[in-house]
């Protein structure tokens, strides 16, 4: 059975979630933005063993603590899309922009960039990889069909969807990931967003005032 503990992180209230195996406490973290000691502690806490680190986007507030992570476990990295590998390359940039507190964030090298179809596993757990691009242009989201719940980053929030004004984002690919990827999946799917509250795929479909069927013109 797949567990999940959601851990936010850095100044931005980053979801880091770490997601085990119940059967093997086999465990991966997505996102680790930052706060390397609260996504340690959360590790030990729940007795398990890290297997890898997953992400969504490389923007700093989800991706700045990866490689610490990575080497002070050993464990290999997945994700994003490759359509990130400039923002990748950008986390110093990003690291000036934002000041102090991101002074520990470094680039990385994914063990394997991840495409639409794919899927990454720990323990028993498979999750699937679907590619969300629009907020940025390597963004993936990961989703567990058993236990119905996906873990979305910034492409959609209980309320709102992810900003497209910055290099390489676009509302058009932004919509129709949400449309086209997200949605598809089920009404009653529960999704981790980057930042606040969980919701289901059914209640931003029903209320979102950016991608509803409504605010499409759709119903
Ligand atoms: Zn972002
Ligand atoms: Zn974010």
């Amino acid at each position: 059975m797949l567990k999940h503990e959601i851990i936010p992180v850095t100044p931005f209230e980053q979801n880091c979630t770490l997601f085990w195996c119940s059967e093997t406490n086999q465990a991966a973290v997505v996102d680790p933005g930052g706060d390397i000691e609260k996504i340690k502690a959360a590790i030990a806490r729940n007795g398990v063993t890290l297997e890898k680190i997953l992400i969504t986007h490389a923007h700093i507030d989800h991706a700045g603590a990866t490689k610490a992570l990575a080497d002070h476990f050993s464990v290999e990295i997945e994700g994003p899309h490759k359509g990130d590998q400039f923002w990748i390359d950008g986390i110093e940039d990003q690291k000036q922009r934002f000041g102090g507190y991101f002074s520990y964030a470094t680039k990385f090298v994914p063990t394997r960039f991840l495409e639409q179809g794919d899927t990454v596993g720990f323990g028993n757990i498979v999750m699937e990889v679907y590619f969300c691009p629009g907020h940025t242009p390597g963004h993936v989201i990961f989703f567990h069909r058993d236990s119905k719940i996906a873990q979305v980053g910034d492409v959609l929030f209980s309320g709102s969807i992810g900003r497209t004004d910055f290099p390489r984002g676009d509302h058009g690919t932004l919509i129709r990931s949400i449309r086209e990827n997200l949605f598809p999946l089920g009404d009653d799917v529960r999704f981790i967003p980057g930042h606040g509250p969980m919701s289901t795929f059914g209640q931003e479909r029903r209320s979102n005032p950016h991608v509803s069927d409504r605010a499409l013109g759709l119903s």
